[in-house]
């Protein structure tokens, strides 16, 4: 009895045993099936693609989605993609040539090489598996990771960083064969970001297995899909590009260093924080005895820049509120600091849980103070007019939605002491030989300040400040209406 119950005691620690020495080489054998079998030759076949991305929408979470159609060439030390977009009945084409440590790329509409940077470089290597992970599986078995776990569905879990992302390959204890790739990455705003590749439809091609059918999960349910056609077996790569004498890749500094800030009292009680690297600027009003501050923009670096600014303007007053402008990254991406120290956020209800999702994310790949000391999320929503006062000063927050022809949670902020009207992003007024002309967001601008009957004498925009853009940041309502009458 002693003996059967020994026995049985000792047999699930056997059996994992077996299962990890069998599975240890599952990236070798994986490598076998969907590397080796090229055997020096070059893979070349045709895909479509279905792809999603996130826009500055009118709500959050919208996509823009594209289809596109090509062919690639790719073995274990390079990768060309010659690709097709049809766009209201325009063909346009853009090439990528990659190999280990250099990168060009040829975008839609243009005849010139991007400027590549090395994260972009870097990135390439897992960025090829949307397609085929050849160079990715060759990579891996050649950094030759240990097995990181073996899963309860039969799989062999293998990781690396690459830049900052943490990719993971999981490979079938059944069949070798990789059945999912996981790229996690941080993002400024959203927190930790998982795509995930999921490959499917294998078909062996003279024994090299290819799946045909590879489906990419994004955040929000988003997913975009790849299906592969007409592969076949050259003897060589044909480059999609070619290398041009001057190619240099831009280096990045290490660390993104010190967010740099400078204050501007533009009036009473009423304070602008510039973040030049941001081209953007946050507000400040400065009540008896409390601070508000509107559009922090996307990331909480400059989020604690901001509060670290406030400090210097008033070094005893609590920041009771933080108001959101609308819901894109240069006015909501630095809230999560204000969350942390407990501000109340003013928002209206069409951002309330996007707001949500941004309070809870977890940003574990780059803690920021919320993740490392979480607080509750404190809300108070915005009506069509909501004053916040202290009996003297008055801002005024009002709805402006779908009006803004912009973003459907658009609010201004109005001081009408000052006569002074903050908004995000609405105007394009050039800074050289008059105003310009006003497009369709400008004359919803001026419309607005007129059918809400305010009394504006200057205006300030919070994106872009920058001169590059050849725009003004802070102009008078003059000027805007000068641009709506110009023809
Ligand atoms: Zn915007």
């Amino acid at each position: 009895m002693f003996c059967i119950r020994f026995v049985v005691f000792l047999l699930p620690f056997f059996l994992v045993a077996e299962v990890q020495g069998y599975s240890a080489g599952a990236l070798q054998l994986c490598h076998q099936r969907q590397v080796e079998a090229l055997r020096g030759r070059c893979l070349s076949f045709n895909y479509r693609e279905s792809r999603y991305r996130f826009y500055h929408s009118a709500e959050p979470w919208q996509t823009i989605n594209s289809r596109r159609h090509g062919r690639i060439n790719c073995d274990l030390s390079s990768f060309s993609k010659i690709d097709t977009l049809v766009r209201r009945g325009k063909i346009h084409q853009a090439k990528i040539q990659f190999s280990v440590g250099e990168l060009l790329i040829q975008p839609y509409r243009s005849q010139q090489l991007l400027d590549v940077s090395r994260k972009m470089v870097e990135e390439q290597l897992y960025k090829t598996a949307r397609y085929t992970p050849i160079m990715l599986l060759d990579y891996f078995n050649r950094q030759a990771p240990t097995v990181d776990s073996i899963s309860m569905a039969g799989m062999a879990i293998y990781e690396l960083t690459i830049h900052h992302t943490i990719v993971k390959l999981f490979i079938r204890t059944s069949d070798f064969l990789l059945a999912r790739i996981t790229c996690s990455s941080y993002h400024d705003m959203l927190g930790d970001e998982t795509h995930t590749y999921r490959f499917s439809d294998y078909r062996a091609i003279e024994g090299l297995h290819i799946a045909h059918t590879i489906h990419i999960g994004k955040l929000h349910g988003v997913q975009d899909t790849i299906a592969l056609a007409a592969a076949e077996f050259t003897a060589s790569a044909q480059a999609a590009l070619t290398r041009p004498e001057s190619y240099l890749i831009r280096e990045e500094p290490a660390c993104r260093g010190e967010v740099l800030t400078d204050i501007w009292n533009i009036a009473d009680r009423v304070y602008l924080i510039n973040l030049p690297q941001a081209k953007s600027r946050a507000g400040v009003i400065e009540f008896d005895e409390f601070l508000l501050v509107f559009e922090a923009p996307l990331n909480s670096a400059n989020g604690e820049a901001i509060i670290k600014c406030c400090r210097d303007i008033a070094p005893d007053k609590p920041i009771r509120y933080y108001a959101v402008g609308h819901h894109h990254p240069w006015s909501l991406g630095g809230v999560r600091p204000f969350i942390h120290r407990g501000a109340t956020i003013l928002c209206r209800k069409e951002s309330l849980d996007y707001l949500r999702y941004i309070a809870g994310a977890s940003h574990s790949l780059q803690p920021d103070s919320l993740e490392l000391q979480p607080m509750p999320l404190r809300t108070q929503l915005v009506d069509s007019l909501s004053i916040i006062t202290d009996g003297s000063l008055e801002l005024h927050i009002h709805f402006v939605g779908a009006a803004s022809l912009h973003a459907n949670d658009y609010v201004y902020f109005y001081l009408p002491s000052a006569g002074i009207l903050f908004q995000g992003d609405q105007a394009w007024i050039r800074r050289l030989d008059g105003p310009g002309t006003a497009g369709k967001r400008q004359k919803a601008l001026y419309d607005t300040i007129r059918s809400l009957r305010l009394d504006v004498d200057t205006i300030v925009q919070h994106w872009p400040t920058a001169d590059s853009y050849g725009v003004k940041s802070v102009f008078s309502f003059r000027e805007l209406e000068a641009s709506i009458t110009k023809e």
